[in-house]
């Protein structure tokens, strides 16, 4: 690993102060120090967060909660409020990774962890996310872990987060600050789809500290629900997953909200879907028809061409359940 300084600031302004382009901040370090091993991410400086102030979870007025950057994976799957109002959240977070990585995880390394995509991590392999302009071996590689939806002839990775899924389905907003002040991001505008520059990944500057996650109160989300649809039944990637609430009254949707995983460069809001669902009957032949919107636009190879009929099985699976 190459040599770098290691600093721990004793409040967030002191952090703050230390970013810039060759600094790297530390939460959990699960995804970070592994790509920092491979030499694939490069910090002249690590700025150790732990311990600062940015580990609970508040009441927002009106109803939201506002979850710091630093609460850990498996504290915010267990948190009762979380688990009562947005079981969808909990039930992500509880499909990614093992229990032993959640425990370390935090909310802001979710939100900044890297594909997982294998030629990113095989330095023996082109990757323009890794080094821009060098190519793409995995347009004509092994796609099956690959995405259908928001790819580009320089990039096609999945992102490869389960909180963000749910997060992007519950129209969060992202609290980041820097010396220059304190903006709000929301979550469908945070990640970045790859174009022609698939190394920039999200809207974030190089000087800025994701601090929280806010959730605006969504009584839809009392009733909803993650399903994830993998190789193996834990500590695996999602091929689909599907983070839905639904609310239905006489047999007619009158709220949906739902994103998709595994299948899309960026967690993915399915816009299009949730139009077709408003105001129709809750049928199994109408999800169908919302589902398949949706993915009208995928872009498939042939190790991944499988995603779409799965991703839409589990779309309409997830929205009967809740129906
Ligand atoms: Fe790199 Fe993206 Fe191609 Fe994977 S899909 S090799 S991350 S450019």
């Amino acid at each position: 690993m190459k040599p770098f300084a290691y600093v721990k600031p004793l409040d967030v302004d002191e952090a703050l102060r230390a970013a810039g382009p060759a600094v790297k901040f530390l939460g959990g370090g699960t995804n970070l120090v592994d790509l920092m091993r491979e030499g694939i991410e490069r910090a002249e400086t690590l700025v150790d967060l732990t311990g600062l102030p940015l580990d609970e979870v508040d009441e927002l007025p009106g109803g939201g909660l506002r979850i710091g950057a630093l609460v850990r994976n498996s504290a915010l799957a267990a948190d009762r409020r979380v688990r009562a109002r947005y079981p969808v959240l909990s039930q992500a977070v509880l499909a990614g990774a093992s229990p032993q990585l959640r425990n370390m995880a935090t909310v802001g390394g979710n939100l900044l962890q890297r594909t997982r995509c294998r030629y990113f991590y095989d330095q023996a392999h082109a990757c323009n996310k890794r080094e821009p302009g060098s190519g793409c071996d995995a347009l004509g590689g092994f796609t099956r872990g690959h995405a259908v939806l928001g790819v580009s002839e320089s990039c096609i990775a999945a992102h490869p987060s389960d909180m963000c899924v749910a997060l992007a389905a519950l129209d969060a907003t992202v609290e980041v600050r820097s010396v220059r002040g304190t903006r709000r991001i929301p979550l469908a505008d945070f990640h970045l789809l790859p174009g022609d520059t698939p190394q920039v990944e999200t809207a974030l500057a190089d000087d800025e500290l994701v601090t929280a996650v806010e959730l605006p109160p969504a009584p839809v989300a009392a009733n909803s629900r993650y399903r994830k649809v993998r190789d193996r039944a834990s500590y695996a990637f999602a091929l689909v997953s599907v983070a839905a609430a639904l609310e239905v009254r006489d047999g007619t949707v009158t709220a949906a909200r739902l994103a998709l995983g595994g299948v899309a460069t960026k967690p993915w809001r399915a816009y299009e879907a949730e139009r077709v669902l408003v105001g129709g009957p809750a049928t199994e032949e109408a999800f169908g028809r919302a589902a398949e919107a949706e993915l009208a636009p995928a872009t498939v190879r042939p190790g991944n061409a499988f995603k779409v009929d799965l991703a839409r099985a589990t779309i309409v699976a997830t929205l009967r359940e809740l129906a």
